[in-house]
């Protein structure tokens, strides 16, 4: 098969690996209908994360199952599929409490999925079917709900985005553009987008933002609080990762207020002193995305939302070097690839 495979910062190749083969009786094979590059991916990309390469890359992925292990009794070959980035038995204690990506057998969710197949564990925990075969155009909905929409809707969750609540988001990525669209189907009546950019300014809009700030770090936050009577918002979307984008959001926030961080943190170290004195609720960390999967699927396939509007630029997956390269020079919100 043709996959895609980091070989150093910078260095993406599109190359012949061997086929993905079922390995446990848990495991189920995978056909891609369609992949993409994760803002997250640009982390090893520009060597800023340690991986050892030559590292098979992509952690989003939906297609049909071409096989499964003796064990696997919920999906089936044939049948369209949806998974996450950390495979989950959803079974034990802490999968029921709605925290898959801590599962107790948790495992990485696939085997590089910016390829023609994959290999997914647990695939009985890990993965959801689509009533049918879903139509062609709702296929890019339907990635995003492998991770940027599920990921986007559990910061919304954790910051307690609901009526009669104003939600900022710190991060115009594409996790923080769904998480604007998941904050307003939540109920929210204000959603506060911060963004300099035009093209995402529009996106953030089309999901329902209320109100674009352009301004950053200190300014943003006085910016914030200027929208809500010297308060802050009582909820908080943090979607960057790093030390200004977290303390961008926790001041933000009034006291009471949640912050949902979702952000995968670098070097982000917090001022005790000042969250002691803060009164606001921090929760966050990589998205149990597993928990929403079944009814964002079935937001997506009956055409409620929309949240694919976030690929903005499409290319074969031999292309895949240049993939990186768009959404690195952010030339490219978020880029989807056609195996
Ligand atoms: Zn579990």
């Amino acid at each position: 098969m043709r996959a895609t495979v980091l070989h150093g910062p910078r260095d993406v190749r599109v190359e012949d690996r061997p086929d993905p083969t079922v390995e446990q009786p848990t495991d189920a094979i995978i056909r891609l209908a369609a992949a993409c590059v994760c803002g997250s991916d640009l982390w090893p990309y520009r060597g800023a994360d340690a991986v050892s390469e030559p590292a098979p890359m992509g952690h989003e992925y939906v297609g049909v199952v071409e096989e499964v292990g003796s064990d696997v009794r919920t999906v089936k070959p044939g049948q369209f599929v949806v998974g996450t980035f950390f495979a989950s038995d959803n079974t034990c204690e802490i999968c029921r409490a709605g925290y898959q990506t801590h599962c107790v057998n948790r495992q990485p969710g696939c085997t590089g999925s910016q390829a023609q197949y994959t290999r997914v564990p647990l695939a009985d925990g890990t993965l959801v079917a689509t009533p049918g075969q879903p139509d062609a155009d709702l296929i890019p909905s339907l990635l995003t709900a492998s991770d940027v929409l599920g990921t986007g809707w559990f910061a919304a969750d954790a910051a307690q985005a609901g009526p009669g609540r104003t939600v900022a988001v710190v991060g115009d990525g594409a996790v923080g553009l769904l998480g604007v669209l998941a904050a307003r189907q939540l109920g929210a009546e204000r959603v506060i987008a911060m963004s300099r950019h035009a093209d995402r300014q529009k996106l953030a809009l089309d999901f329902g933002a209320t109100d674009i700030v352009t301004e950053r770090g200190g300014e943003g936050v006085a910016r914030i609080k200027d929208l809500t009577g010297g308060l802050g918002a009582h909820s908080v979307i943090e979607a960057v990762g790093t030390q200004e984008s977290m303390l961008q959001a926790i001041r933000a926030t009034r006291a009471g207020g949640h912050v949902g961080f979702v952000g995968v943190s670098h070097d982000v170290s917090l001022p005790g002193r000042e969250l002691f004195y803060s009164g606001v609720h921090l929760h966050g960390g990589p998205a149990p995305v597993r928990r929403f999967l079944p009814e964002l699927i079935d937001l997506i396939t009956s055409r409620t939302i929309d949240p694919g509007k976030v690929f903005d630029l499409t290319l074969p997956l031999e292309q895949a070097a240049e993939a990186y390269r768009a959404m690195d020079e952010r030339r490219a919100v978020k880029v989807l690839l056609q195996p």
